[in-house]
């Protein structure tokens, strides 16, 4: 095993500890964190960004994911998430604020996404939680209908869970996977939100699983964590082991908390992505909201790090990219988009919110 005070500047070494990986053994957290200080554009880099590449084909294949989401329930959310436009007190007007959609508007969407490429679409509802009584029931009968549309796998991302009954009713009426993101280190959650709790989450990550939802949980890098805590949040997504692992990067919106923070630099992300692959490497890793404002003209190159994953369309507050770039740039590096419509399992993919 190569010590982990070589790594960083170990080219030989990191691709004798992807061979590990595929050999099925964990990366450490001290591991990961050598990773994380590759130099961009060293030849260590170069064999981290090899290395997720074979990890992701020998774990996932050369297929692409691709899932999309809709904003069911929009703006005037109670909580306070710093990243947020929809947090409460933001002043942010660039969406449109809405109540819970008609079906019909969820059945053209689920039409648009299924159109776009993606295999799931995930109703995204920005509120603390849905609440027990009339509004869990006017919510799942929602998510029967849209279930039963079969265009696309039907996701939700319905926030903080009260109870397993209500996560359990949740699944009965037809959702596949919940989307619900750790969203950083527990360590570094308090400077994010304080209307809820990193074990609230953790708790509502208990609750899905339990009831056999699909789980769908990442988080969002570039808002002020160290470098130590970024490998603190993948350790903790790692341990509550989700089908899918959205991750985000940081899209300093005017107006929210973190509206005057600086966008991540493009290397950092890249490099951050693949270290998540050499450590969940056999979950599947969407590059998720942010990406574009990251990665601008090296959009392209998540799938030279390891992604499998790919939100496609446009995203709750903010503009996506086209599904066309996505076949194109699948297609430069050797990889294929999937556009079944996956049935209800363990492999299965979401994306999220908050
Ligand atoms: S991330 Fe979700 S829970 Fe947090 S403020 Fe935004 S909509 Fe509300």
């Amino acid at each position: 095993m190569p010590t982990t005070a070589q790594l960083s500047a170990d080219p030989i070494g990191i691709a004798e500890l992807a061979d590990l990986v595929i050999a099925g053994n964990a990366v450490s957290a001290g591991q990961a964190r050598q990773l994380l200080d590759v130099a961009a554009g060293s030849p260590a880099a170069q064999a981290l960004f090899a290395g997720a590449c074979r990890i992701r084909d020998h774990f996932l294949g050369q297929r692409v994911k691709c899932c999309s989401i809709l904003n069911v329930k929009a703006g005037n959310c109670s909580e306070n998430c710093s990243y947020c436009a929809q947090a409460s007190g933001t002043p942010a007007t660039a969406y449109d604020k809405h109540g819970w959609l008609s079906d019909q508007d969820i059945a053209v969407a689920s039409q648009s996404a299924a159109e776009n490429g993606a295999s799931a679409l995930g109703l995204v509802a920005a509120w603390h939680g849905v609440k027990e009584g009339s509004q869990l029931e006017m919510v799942c009968d929602a998510i029967e209908k849209f279930s039963h549309n079969g265009k696309v796998r039907a996701d939700v991302n319905l926030g903080i869970l009260a109870s397993q009954k209500v996560a359990d009713r949740i699944k009965q009426a037809g959702a596949a996977v919940y989307g619900h993101n750790l969203e950083t280190a527990r360590s570094f959650f308090d400077n994010i939100c304080s209307t809820h709790s990193f074990e609230e989450r953790l708790r509502t990550v208990e609750y899905i699983k339990k009831a056999g939802m699909g789980l769908c949980s990442g988080g969002i890098i570039g808002m002020g964590e160290s470098r130590d805590q970024r490998i603190e949040f993948a350790e903790q997504v790692r341990f509550i082991e989700p089908d899918m692992v959205p991750i985000n990067f940081l899209n300093p919106i005017p107006g929210t908390k973190l509206g005057n923070r600086p966008v991540l630099d493009a290397d950092e992300a890249l490099i951050s992505l693949a270290v998540f692959r050499f450590m969940l490497s056999d979950r599947n890793i969407m590059a998720a909201g942010g990406k574009e404002i990251t990665l601008k003209d090296r959009l392209h190159e998540v799938f030279a790090v390891g992604v499998n994953a790919v939100m496609v369309g446009n995203y709750l507050t903010t503009m996506g990219t086209s599904p066309d770039y996505w076949k194109e740039a699948a297609a430069r590096h050797g990889l294929t988009l999937s556009q079944e419509v996956e049935a209800i399992d363990q492999d299965s993919s979401s994306c999220g919110c908050g």
